[in-house]
Formats: structure tokens, sequence, C-alpha cells
């Protein structure tokens, strides 16, 4: 239990609206996107400048207190979860747009701006930040940083470690560190921008994000491609980025999921197809109309059947809200989701997309699948009941068959997720161990008290700090 005295020197750092320590309010903050943790925090801190987030920083750590930071709470990992109770610090409160400069491309934000948020206010100025994760609605920038997130965009656009060009972290210890810069480019001393980009609130906290833009594109059309095989529409992943053409979007869906989005909202999509890909092309004009027409050659010849080319924004829209509300359907239909996040070189994608197949089948437990098939990275969805014992663990022995298939296809056990609670097993497998040790000697570095975040990427036994 923390001393009544954290509390009282919390209250006069942040002040009393911004301390939470109700029990209703405290596990509004214990669970996150997972559906198999939770855990109380002591107090939650709502800060609202990074002078606060310092002073809250350099009160846990010299008194060892752990502090889980925490954006939307909507990462699938587990990352948020306070698993060792203490501080949750939330950066909701930190949301201002601090600048947009249209001549260098670039936007100064706090880290609990919404995406979405940030997306319309440069959309209304022509301006584009590509990173999509799709829970767009709840997710801050400080989380899609600390997470490096990606979505649908990233198979033309790439990640957000592509667009974040300074940070500003406050250290464990309570220092307030600036790195990166409002440059394009910058080769001074080690990346650390790159280091901080997708660590997961276990290094430091994020209280400033310098990013690039992009002018918004002038046109863009979407598509959609119907399989009998799912193997099939992985191939035709494969034949459109060997064709030449590199799409803005190139998702695939199964027919689970087809089929829940129908019931919940429907949509017109084929009930009856095994896989469909959604396809969208952007730019000048003239290039969509070239892109899309290439795509269509190759899809034809990868063996689609129906293949729609959206009329309009209206129809576009509708597929993209429908690809947009996949977990809405698919978390409905089973107590617990283990929803995982392989990723294999895209030339490997069919194989995946088979072998996951088996896997299911294997286990008679369904596995729907979806995700962004343009980067290789494939969400199986596994449906489960963790108050079932025995299906859980064949649901979990599936998931470990999906990460070993994924090595094995020279792939990753995440593209995007993170580690945090729910890979940290599996990190010995995923990676050299001497680079497991380096990752712990820069944890021990720069947080040499284990206060942020602890427990989160790998086993507690392994810990170096
Ligand atoms: C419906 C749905 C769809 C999703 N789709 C995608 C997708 O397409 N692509 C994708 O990549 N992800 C996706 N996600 C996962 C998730 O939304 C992302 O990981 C997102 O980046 C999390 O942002 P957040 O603000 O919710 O962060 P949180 O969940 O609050 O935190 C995530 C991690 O970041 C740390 N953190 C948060 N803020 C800070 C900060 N200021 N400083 C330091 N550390 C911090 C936390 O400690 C935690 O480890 C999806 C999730 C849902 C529920």
């Amino acid at each position: 239990m923390l001393r009544h005295e954290i509390i009282s020197q919390l209250k006069k750092i942040i002040g009393k609206e911004g301390v939470l320590t109700a029990k209703e309010d405290l596990s509004t903050y214990s669970y996150d996107a997972t559906t198999i943790w939770t855990h109380m925090p002591e107090v939650v801190v709502l800060p609202t400048t990074t002078e606060q987030v310092s002073q809250v920083l350099k009160l846990a750590n010299e008194n060892k207190i752990p502090v889980t930071p925490r954006g939307g709470g909507t990462n699938i990992s587990g990352g948020s979860i306070p698993i060792k109770g203490g501080i949750v610090l939330c950066t909701t409160k930190m949301n201002k747009i601090l600048g947009i400069n249209k001549t260098n491309l670039s936007a100064n934000v706090e880290p609990g701006v919404i995406l979405q948020d940030f997306k319309t206010t440069l959309a209304k100025e022509g301006l584009f930040y590509p990173p999509d994760p799709q829970s767009f609605l709840g997710c801050t920038l400080g989380g899609t940083v600390a997470e490096n997130a990606g979505g649908p965009y990233c198979v033309k656009y790439g990640v957000t470690k592509q667009y974040v060009l300074g940070l500003e972290v406050v250290l464990a210890n309570g220092y307030v560190m600036k790195i990166g810069s409002t440059t394009v480019k910058n080769r001074t001393g080690y990346d650390l921008v790159m280091l901080f980009t997708g660590s997961e609130g276990t290094l430091g906290v994020i209280t400033k994000i310098t990013v690039r833009l992009l002018p918004m594109p002038l046109a863009n059309k979407t598509m959609l491609a119907v399989f009998d095989d799912m193997t099939a529409g992985g191939q035709a992943v494969s034949n459109i980025l060997a064709g030449g053409v590199i799409p803005a979007k190139l998702e695939f869906v199964d027919n689970f999921f087809i089929r829940r989005v129908e019931e919940i909202m429907p949509t017109g999509l084929p009930v009856d197809a095994n896989a469909l890909l959604l396809i969208q092309t952007d730019g000048s004009p003239a290039a969509v109309e070239a892109e899309s027409q290439q795509i269509l050659d190759i899809l034809k010849r990868s063996g689609a059947g129906e293949v729609r080319l959206a009329k309009d924004t209206a129809e576009a829209d509708m597929y993209w809200k429908a690809r947009s509300a996949a977990y809405a359907a698919i978390y409905s239909v089973a107590y617990t989701v283990l929803l995982e996040d392989v990723t294999v070189p895209r030339d490997r994608l069919a194989e995946l997309i088979q072998k996951t197949g088996e896997i299911s089948k294997k286990y008679g437990i369904v596995i729907s699948i979806l995700g962004h098939a343009g980067d290789g990275n494939l969400h199986p969805n596994i449906l489960t009941d963790m108050r079932d014992k025995e299906n859980f663990a064949k649901a979990e022995e599936a998931m470990v068959e999906i990460f070993d298939t994924a090595l094995a296809l020279g792939g990753v056990i995440s593209g995007e997720h993170g580690i945090g609670l729910e890979k940290k097993p599996f990190l010995k497998k995923a990676l050299d161990p001497v680079a497991i040790e380096i990752m712990k000697g820069i944890k021990k570095i720069l947080d040499p008290n284990n206060i942020l975040n602890p427990d989160k990427i790998w086993e507690e036994e392994e810990k170096g700090a």
C-alpha cells in the first residue's frame, strides 16, 4: 500500500482533481484491450504539464514506486496494465496540438492527443499523418509512439517510427530530456528517438512529440476482391507487391469476419467469400487510375472472383468502416480472444495463412484471420474462454504454434502490438540472447530502480535491473 504521505505529495504536485484513489476510478485503469489481465493501481495521476510528470517520477523513483504510463489504454499486449500496482500516470489531459508547421511539414503535439482528433485537424489544413491503428478513435499519439503502432496505411507509408522526428521524454529520475529535432534528416549520434519509439513505457514518459507530415493525397480509390480460397487471397497480395505497385492499404479478412460484420452492421459484403482483400490506392488522380487498373489486372490473374471498385466515397467509407469494426465483431463472440500479431516476409504470407488454418483444425479452435496483409502482418484471432481450462490450454498451444510458424517462415512474433505482458514468455525464442542482454542493460542505465512499467517485455526472473 502506498503511504498516505505519498498520495498527499502527489496531490500537491498535480492538484486534488488530478489524483484518483476511489476504487471505481482505479478499476477503470486496471485493464486494457487485452481480455486476460487486470490489476488495480493504487493511485492514478492525470498530469497536465511536463513539470508535473517530472515531479511525479522523481517522487516515485526516490520511493521505488512502480509507475505505469498510460494513454488511451487500447493496446493489445497488456502494456498499460499496472501489474505491480503503484501509480498509473495517464497522459490524457496533456492533449494539446502545440503547433502545425505547413512549410516544414511537421507538427508538435502533447502525448494525450487522440489520433483521430489530430488527423481531423490536419485534414482541414490539407495535411496527412499516415499511421492509422484501427483504434484511432481512442488511442493517443503518446501510446502510438510508445508502441510504434502501425495500421492499414503502413503498407505504403510505413509505421509510426517513420514519422517521429523528435521527443521530449521524462526519465525515471525526473530529468526532462529532449532528443531528435524538427529536421527530416538528423545524424547526430545514436538514434535515441528510435530507441524510445516502441519502448512500451519502460524507458521514460513521452511528454512532447514532433512528427513529420505529408500533403493529403489528392485522390484515392477503394476496391474489394473476393476469393474462394484463403491461400489464393494471400498469394494475390504477394502478386500485387511483386507486380510493381504499392497500394496505400492492402487488408485481408476471412469468412468468419465477413459473416460477423454482416450480422452486426450489414455492409453488403459477400458472405460466401472465403477471403476478401480490401485495397486502396492513392496519389494524383492519374496515378490512382493507372495503379487501380494494374491491381485489377493482377487480381484477376490471381484467381479473384468478383472484384468491386467502390463507385464513390460513401461506398469506400462503408467498406473501411466495416474493416475498422473488426475487433467489435470478433470480441463480441467469445469470452476471451487471443489477438495475435505475427508478421512474415511478404512472400511467405500465403504459407502463414495456410498453416494457421491447419493449426485451427488441429486444435479444434476457431481462429479468425484478418490483418495488414500488405505488410505481411496478420492478426490470427484465437477465440476461446479462459474460464474453460481445457479449451484455454488448447488455445494457448495453438498460439505458440502460430508463433513458431511465423518464426520458421523468417517472421516475427509482433509486428505492431508490442510485447507487454502477453508475449514476454516468448521473447527468448524470438531474439538473440545477446540482444536481450543489451536491452536489459539499456533499461538498467535509464531506470536503475526498475520503476517504469516493471515486469513487461521480459520475464521477471530475467530482469537485469
Ligand atoms: C480496436 C483496436 C484496433 C487496433 N488496431 C491497431 C492497428 O491497426 N495497429 C496497431 O499498431 N495497433 C492497433 N491497436 C493497438 C493499440 O491501439 C495501439 O497499440 C496504440 O498505439 C495504443 O495507444 P494508447 O494511447 O491506447 O496506449 P496505451 O494502451 O495506453 O499504452 C500502450 C503502451 O504505451 C505506453 N505509453 C502510453 N503512453 C505513453 C507515454 N506518454 N510515454 C511512454 N509510454 C507510454 C504504455 O505504458 C503501454 O506500454 C488496436 C487496438 C484496438 C483496441
